[in-house]
Parts: structure tokens; sequence; C-alpha cells
């Protein structure tokens, strides 16, 4: 065991600060990665402060973080895919049992025995994992991923969460050319998704609550911007999209979204706000039309995006932190203030 630098939370309501945790040296199909940014995606937010109580309650001291990207220090001796030096990175998964059904098809996000990169069960020293708000991370080569080089790290740590959550989805529900896609709340998500509609040749509409995002959303690659508190301007295209991805991370009228999808239209949830949303089954019985949820993606699937990625020049727009600002960049995010992902430098961690 060794220590590593960090910041944590040691309660639902006390602000991250400096704090020292451990981290198991490698075993020999171990990678240790220097961390060098981490995004800040919605969901440490939700977890730090314990909004998720019901499914999965916070257990502190809690160092969030699953948008890791580094480099490559050291690697056991069965590591075959990775070496000292190489450009690598982490998302929300670090270990599952290799042997179900889900993990045979490379869906390790269904595996039983998934464990999460943060506020699990740690295998190997006890207690709970903790995430990439820190210095370094020894994690097992069946879940680092290779980042292609051309890409800006700050900007491709995001993709380990916001980027796959928003692609998986999207491969799944046949987005292409010739489809109506519409994405809902342009946060660190919503942001991705709309890259990737465009970028797969959807009619890409984005739907946003704030007015200062409009100039944005086109330039991230929409064709059209619907401000989505505008009854009128909602009514405009109802019954008409093929796919929604909603992104939102607050609770929200979704039933005004799934009266824009045309006959079997889908609506996919990735946004997992603390209160569950009311759905009305009218809403989705005319049309015979389908609300689902998708999470994160699997190891094969990451891959493929991070290359699809590094192909396209695709990366999250970001607003490059020291980890000293993250709690105003909490405080940021529940305003919707955010354009479009918190990556923090963790160069500034050798401060503290
Ligand atoms: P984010 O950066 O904070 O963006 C959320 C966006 O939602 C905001 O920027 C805003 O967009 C919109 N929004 C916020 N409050 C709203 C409200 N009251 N009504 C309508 N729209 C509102 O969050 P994120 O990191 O993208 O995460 C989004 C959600 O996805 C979170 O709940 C997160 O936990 C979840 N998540 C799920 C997965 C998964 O595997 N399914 C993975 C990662 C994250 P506009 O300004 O455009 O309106
Ligand atoms: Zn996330």
């Amino acid at each position: 065991m060794y220590n590593a630098k960090a910041y944590a939370a040691t309660s639902a309501t006390s602000p991250l600060s400096s704090a020292t945790i451990v981290r198991r040296n490698p075993t020999e199909s171990d990678v240790q990665i220097e961390i060098l940014f981490c995004g800040v995606c919605h969901s440490d937010l939700h977890q730090v402060r314990n909004e998720w109580s019901g499914v999965m309650p916070t257990i502190y001291p809690c160092t969030p973080g699953h948008e890791i990207l580094g480099r490559v220090t050291s690697v056991g001796s069965a590591v075959t895919k990775f070496k000292a030096g190489d450009l690598a990175a982490v998302g929300c998964m670090v270990d599952s049992d290799g042997t179900c059904p889900a993990c045979k098809e490379g869906l390790e996000q269904f595996c039983p025995n998934v464990t999460l990169t943060y506020n699990f069960p740690d295998k190997h020293l006890g207690g709970v994992t903790y995430g990439g708000y820190s210095d370094s991370v020894v994690v097992d080569e069946r879940f680092v991923l290779h980042v292609p080089e051309n890409l800006n790290p700050a900007g491709a740590a995001p993709l380990l969460c916001a980027g796959i959550t928003t692609y998986s989805p999207m491969r799944h529900w046949g987005v292409t050319k010739g489809k109506k896609v519409g994405v809902a709340g342009i946060g660190g998500l919503g942001h991705m998704g709309v890259k990737f509609a465009h970028a797969l040749g959807a009619h890409t509409v984005v739907f946003t609550t704030s007015p200062n995002k409009v100039e944005d959303a086109l330039r991230l690659g929409a064709d059209e911007v619907v401000i989505s508190r505008d009854a009128n301007e909602m009514a405009k295209h109802a019954g008409s999209f093929d796919f929604i991805l909603d992104a939102i991370s607050a609770d929200h009228d979704i039933n005004a979204y799934i009266s824009l999808l045309a006959r079997d239209g889908n609506i996919t949830l990735v946004g997992a706000p603390e209160k569950p949303l009311q759905v009305a089954a009218f809403g989705l019985l005319f049309g015979r039309k389908s609300l689902s949820g998708s999470p994160i993606g699997g190891i094969p699937e990451t891959q493929e995006m991070l290359d699809f990625c590094g192909k396209h020049n695709i990366t999250a727009d970001v607003e490059v932190i020291p980890i000293q600002k993250i709690n105003e960049a909490y405080d940021r995010l529940l305003k919707s203030d955010v354009k479009y992902r918190f990556s923090i430098d963790m160069a500034s961690l050798k401060s503290e």
C-alpha cells in the first residue's frame, strides 16, 4: 500500500478538502497511472451529497471522480496492453467478474459483480474504492483504456463518462443519417450527445433551459435549438423525433418530451435526478413510444468511442480548474453554469 494525495468529502454537507488515501501496490495484472486530468461529472456531486441514498448510499470519506486520464507509471508482470509512459484512461468501472454473460459480451456495466470506480466495496484493500480526484490510481488492465495521442488530454478525460454514456445509447438506438434526434440538457453529457449525434449524421435538435447556450449549441453541431421552457417552440416539434436523449440532472416534465416523439420513437434517460419522474401512461400508449435508460457503456464500446473521437477529433469543451476550485465548480453545476465540463488539472494537487 502507498499513500496518494486526494480530495474527499467527510459528510453529505461538508465541502471536499485535501485528504490522504491509500492505493494498493500494483499486482501482476495492474496498471499504475499518474493522473493528469479528471473530469467533474454531476454524478460526483449527487454521490458526494448522498442524493442517491436509496440506491447507492455514500460511504465517507468519499473521493469521487470517474473521468480519469493520465500517464502509466508502472505495470505488473502479466500486463500486456500497456507500458510505462502510455497515455491511459479509466472510467466508471475498475473491476467485474469477467465470467458472467454480460462480461462475456463486453457489457461489464451490467455485471452483477461490477466494481465502480468510487464508493464501491474494494476487493483488494477492504473499505470502498476511491475515485480520480487524486494524483494516482491502480487499476486492473482490463479496465484501462488507450487514449488516442492526438486528443487534448484535458478535453479527453470527460469522454470516459460523459462521452461513453451518450455514445452508447445513440449506437444502441440506431442514431444515424436520416434520423431526427433530440438532446435535452446541455451540460457535460448533453454537449457530448450533440457532438455525437452530429458526427453520426443525424438531424440534431438541442433542448435547453439556458438561452445563453443557443449559440454554443449551434457551434457544437446542433441543426436547431429549442428553449424548452417555451411551450410554443416545443409544440412545433410534436410527434417528430426518432430518438431523444434526456441528460437533465434535475426534476423536469418528461411528458413534454414524450409528446415530441414520432410513432415508435424512443426517449432514453441518462440523467439521474434525485427524485422519481412522473410519466403519463397515455403519452407512451398513443404512438407505441418507449422510455428507457442507459448506464455508461462496456469496455469494448468505450475503446470504440475513444477511437471514434480520435478519428473525428472529438473532445469535451472544458473549463480547466485547479482542484482547489472544486466546491465552487459544484455550486456552478447546480446553476447550469458549466461550459461544458470542468476538468481538474491534477498538477494542482502537488501544492496540497
Ligand atoms: P451537468 O453538466 O450539470 O448538466 C445538466 C444539465 O441539465 C444542465 O446544464 C442544464 O442544461 C440541465 N438542467 C439542470 N437543471 C435543470 C432543470 N431544473 N430543468 C431542466 N433542465 C435542467 O450534468 P452532467 O454531468 O451532464 O450529468 C447529467 C445527469 O446525468 C446527472 O443526473 C448525472 O448524474 C447523470 N449521469 C448519468 C450517467 C449514466 O450512466 N446514465 C452517467 C453520467 C452522469 P441546460 O442549461 O441546457 O438546460
Ligand atoms: Zn459520470
